[in-house]
């Protein structure tokens, strides 16, 4: 029989009823759970039983990675420690890592998440998946592998890199789908090329994590590979894992779970919601998480919402891809900047590559200057690469309102890697 893990509300109605009644039990839950979150909620003057709408979401306090991080090795436990059945932890950049804790029903909700990710992405039982992230103390490697199983597909758990094992696992096991960062996506469509598998290999899909993918780059591996279609799942371990969202096949944003969590877009300097349809950071709330609940947790993560519904029919949001990190974001010549917009930029210019660097120095009178460097597609004459420049430049001008230098360099030069690829180079003085 088949199983769906889609949400089954009738309507917009019940899913707020279900998400107001998320929100209740769990700031409850937490207050009554966790020593962390009674002594927030005290502070604020805030009981429980004060939350009656949706709004009231708003008068909660934020968390934020430093607080997981000064609650360590357990932050946010809102359960007894004999109910924890595994933990996770993330890549902090400095000092103590992450660390999260799951119920069982944790490990369930998150399995019956991504496998709404896979459903949605038009994967079956009928599919081979091979899962080349990577696996461990991350979520990613398990996550994806979680996800499989629970819908049923194949897993072939063949963890990150390793480029000869899988181009042979493609070739003798006709995987349909592959799981990976799009950087990899990029290299694996490049080696089938030049190892002339393409023919030979059975690949419909690519499921990206982790790592946002430019249009440039996903056009590219699709043309590469003759892909059917290509998905990006978000997620972070504080929020389970991979698998809380995906864009569907018609791709106009990406789906968020909103069965699962609350989003709210703020505004990273003012911490109040930015207005309607602008970029902000990512706020999220979970609404049944047990070990480790999330309370207006700053992700961030930088995107927007798209207000609209998608014409797919789900009943699920859209917001938009996630356009950078609200630490990443760039303060050239006073204006904010963040990588997805320079992207976006460079996606909407047919003859340029899908690598690209963003090179900020300062020169000896003070002044800041930006240098785009870009890889042009392999089949465009250098006669016109100066026009290229002169349109790169004017469109960043007129979008992100500064002025750069555009370099423009063959095809294949910019590294490539098999992670999240290096692209910002801030060589400023500090
Ligand atoms: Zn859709």
């Amino acid at each position: 029989m088949f199983e769906t893990f889609m949400p089954l509300f009738k309507n917009r109605d019940e899913l707020d009823a279900h998400r107001l009644k998320g929100l209740k039990w769990t700031v409850n839950h937490a207050y009554n759970g966790s020593a962390f979150y009674r002594k927030r909620l005290d502070e604020a003057g805030l009981r429980p039983g004060d939350i009656a709408s949706m709004e009231d979401i708003r008068r909660l306090p934020l968390t934020t990675a430093e607080d997981l991080r000064s609650g360590y090795p357990f932050p946010l436990l809102s359960i007894p420690e004999s109910e924890v059945v595994r933990i996770h932890a993330s890549s902090g950049t400095t000092g103590k890592k992450k660390v999260l804790t799951y119920s069982q029903k944790d490990i369930d909700d998150w399995a019956f998440m991504f496998a709404r990710c896979y459903e949605m992405g038009g994967v079956t039982r009928r599919d081979r998946v091979q899962i080349a992230v990577g696996y461990g103390i991350w979520t990613a490697g398990v996550g994806f592998q979680l996800g499989c199983e629970r819908l049923g597909a194949m897993s072939i758990p063949v963890g990150p890199g390793n480029i000869d094992m899988q181009c042979q696992f493609l070739e003798d096991l006709k995987s349909t789908v592959i799981c990976c960062t799009a950087s990899m996506g990029l290299l694996m469509a490049e080696e089938v090329c030049r190892r002339n598998l393409k023919d030979k290999i059975a690949l419909k899909r690519m499921i990206f994590g982790s790592e946002r993918s430019g249009d440039a780059m996903r056009r590219r591996i699709k043309d590469l590979l003759g892909l059917e279609d290509m998905f990006d799942i978000t997620g972070m371990t504080e929020l389970y894992g991979p698998g809380t969202g995906l864009d569907c096949a018609r791709h106009e944003g990406i789906h968020y779970w909103a069965d699962y969590y609350i989003l709210e877009i703020l505004d990273p300097e003012t911490l109040e919601p930015v207005s309607d349809g602008q970029v902000g950071e990512m706020v999220v709330t979970t609404l049944c998480k047990e070990a480790a609940p999330l309370i207006r947790y700053r992700t961030r993560d930088l995107t927007r919402k798209i207000d609209h519904p998608c014409s797919c029919g789900s009943l699920l949001p859209l917001h938009d891809r996630i356009l950078g990190r609200s630490d990443d974001m760039i303060i050239f010549r006073g204006v904010n900047i963040y990588p997805g917009q320079i992207d976006q930029i460079l996606s909407e210019t047919p003859e340029i590559g899908s690598e690209y660097q963003v090179v900020l120095s300062r020169g000896k009178e003070g002044k800041d200057h930006m240098l785009l460097r870009v890889e042009t597609q392999p089949d465009v004459p250098p006669s016109s690469r100066n026009g290229i420049k002169k349109a790169i430049a004017e469109k960043v001008k007129k979008t992100i309102l500064v002025s750069s230098t555009v370099e423009i360099v063959e095809y294949g030069t910019l590294p490539r890697s098999e992670r999240k690829s290096k692209r910002i180079f801030d060589e400023r003085p500090q």
